[in-house]
């Protein structure tokens, strides 16, 4: 099955509900970095949660969440864009801390610090906000984020559960969004409902759907908006890293050249390796000469 995410109005239409179904996503970037349970389930619920926040926005406005924190994961960082998609990395994909019971102790993987959200507008505008990590399960830390960066009274949930073999068990999650004009009644009602609710994670590998988490947190009455799909893709492209090597500069490249090895460059969302021969350099060299 394929992953998607599904928009919702729901409380007449005073409370936005986003859900999303992530495993395969998360897999795959399980695959690309070689990610140990606790930093799976780290980056798997951030990928999850920005994926989640890129459909907030539309156009070509890109976004990046950046969480920079000081334990053994070593911070992480995800961007994405409008178009459900989404790519990232990890300090330290190797990271694998449980609790006594056996739950992947994502929040002392992450420790403390902060959480950067930069909003690329495309018009030559960055807008960074920036809130505290509360706990450092990531959930926890984006309903803050949301609440007091950006004043939407927010409740997020987000799961992953990782199999013996590192594999992506089931992945997903949630943001809800209370407007303005929301009853109080309503409240109570979505505050009980979240007490109840089983864990996302659960939900996932229990075969639930977006809609069906959807309905579990409205109530069963919602009006579905938008459906995405969703995937981890990266968009680098060779030009890219030829731009770096241009601007170490002419003598940087020539001693690289004078080495006769292979410059090797890897893309830290996917891992792609892009080789520069020799014959690469040199031909780099007369760019940089030309623009300069
Ligand atoms: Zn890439």
């Amino acid at each position: 099955m394929k992953d998607y995410l599904v928009k919702a109005f729901a409380y007449d239409e005073t409370v936005r509900i986003y859900a999303a179904s992530t495993t395969n996503l998360v897999g795959q970037a399980q695959k690309i970095h070689d990610l140990w349970p606790t930093s799976a389930a780290a980056f798997g619920r951030l990928l999850s949660a920005t994926v989640i926040m890129g459909a907030m926005y539309k156009g070509d406005q890109e976004l990046t969440v950046r969480v920079e924190s000081d334990g053994p994961l070593g911070g992480m960082v995800a961007t994405t864009n409008a178009y459900g998609e989404v790519r990232g990395y990890v300090g330290n994909p190797h990271v694998f801390l449980q609790y006594n019971s056996g739950k992947l102790n994502v929040g002392q993987a992450v420790g403390n610090g902060f959480i950067h959200v930069t909003k690329d507008l495309n018009v030559k505008n960055m807008f960074t906000s920036s809130s505290e990590i509360q706990t450092g399960e990531i959930g926890d830390d984006f309903a803050y984020y949301f609440t007091v960066s950006e004043q939407i009274p927010s409740a997020v949930g987000l799961g992953v559960l990782v199999n013996d073999d590192n594999t992506i068990l089931a992945s997903g999650g949630f943001i809800l969004q209370v407007m303005p004009g929301c009853k109080p009644e309503s409240l109570n009602k979505i505050e009980n409902i979240l007490k109840n609710i089983a864990p996302v994670s659960e939900m996932i590998s229990n075969n639930y759907s977006p809609e069906q988490i959807i309905s579990e947190l409205s109530g069963n009455s919602y009006k579905i908006l938008e459906h995405l799909e969703i995937n981890y893709k990266c968009n680098c492209k060779r030009e890219k890293f030829e731009k770096g090597l241009i601007s170490l500069g002419e003598k940087e490249l020539k001693t690289l050249v004078n080495e006769e090895e292979d410059v090797e460059t890897v893309c830290q969302f996917c891992n792609t390796k892009y080789i520069f021969t020799t014959t690469d350099l040199v031909k780099l060299i007369e760019e940089s000469k030309k623009k300069s």
